[in-house]
């Protein structure tokens, strides 16, 4: 699944491409990507521009600047896909090989602009969507979400006041968007390790030095994999020739049954919070 850093990263290079250029036309070849009514959905967006892209957790959000937005949400294994004459560049979903042909039989929504570029929503899972909101509607779904932990106001006093409201295990506090917006399977593991904390121990019982180093380690993990560009496979055809470069940092995602680089014991994998989590039962206490 994007996480932050991913759809950070999406969001940081379609910034670039996509702003202010009139969109001439939008093809929606399944309806139910897009949560508004479809002929409502491209009358809004036929011969608008984008002025703004922001993110808020994982959602990214297009401001049209007449008071409309564009909201898009990658869910499970939604990507975005921009080509032009030059240069592709690709964010959101990882581990899925997504074919050059495109459109293909993912691409469930094309944004075609004025100078013929095109942004492709693809989603081979189909959970993630699009949707027009007004104002009003976006100030409401932004308050549904918790503190971005790249917000100034994500301090380690705001962050020991968040753990004392909660009970439950570590790893649902962290995948939980209404407390901290943002974070999923992969950082949740490996903030945890970088934390040399236990998934499974309760929010309840952490010592001052443990809360610490968590609030510390978030911010870590979270801003060296946006350095990296996430784990997205971020622009093929780029003429810089860069892509989402985590993957290489990654110490206990996926390397379940690996050694632990800091411990060299055997890295386990068991559900905790009702997902896959991967730990070391040796240096996270
Ligand atoms: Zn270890």
């Amino acid at each position: 699944m994007p996480e932050l850093p991913e759809v950070e990263t999406i969001k940081n290079d379609l910034s670039a491409e996509i702003l202010h250029k009139k969109i001439l036309f939008i093809e929606l070849r399944l309806k139910k990507i897009v949560k508004n009514d479809p002929s409502f959905f491209k009358k809004v967006l036929i011969g608008a521009k984008f002025r703004a892209l922001e993110r808020c957790g994982k959602l990214m959000i297009f401001s049209l600047g007449n008071g409309q937005f564009l909201l898009i949400h990658l869910k499970m294994t939604g990507q975005l896909i921009f080509r032009n004459k030059k240069q592709v560049i690709a964010g959101g979903h990882s581990d899925t090989v997504f074919n050059f042909d495109l459109p293909n039989k993912y691409s469930h929504l094309v944004f075609v602009f004025e100078d013929k570029s095109k942004l492709f929503f693809n989603d081979l899972r189909q959970f993630g969507y699009a949707r027009i909101v007004d104002k009003n509607q976006l100030e409401q779904i932004k308050q549904r979400f918790g503190m971005d932990p790249l917000d100034s106001r994500f301090t380690l006093k705001y962050f020991r006041n968040l753990l004392k409201k909660r009970t439950g295990n570590l790893k649902a506090f962290l995948l939980n968007q209404s407390i901290i917006a943002g974070l999923g399977n992969i950082y949740a593991d490996e903030i945890l390790f970088e934390a040399k904390i236990l998934p499974m121990r309760k929010v309840t019982n952490l010592t001052i030095g443990e809360i610490s180093l968590l609030h510390k380690s978030i911010r870590k993990i979270i801003m060296k994999a946006i350095k990296y560009r996430g784990t997205t496979f971020n622009t093929y055809v780029d003429s810089a020739g860069r892509r989402g470069d985590f993957l290489k940092f990654l110490r206990v995602y996926k390397k379940e049954k690996k050694l632990c680089q800091r411990c060299a014991h055997v890295i386990k994998k068991i559900k905790v919070a009702g997902r896959g989590t991967r730990f070391c039962e040796y240096c996270q206490k």
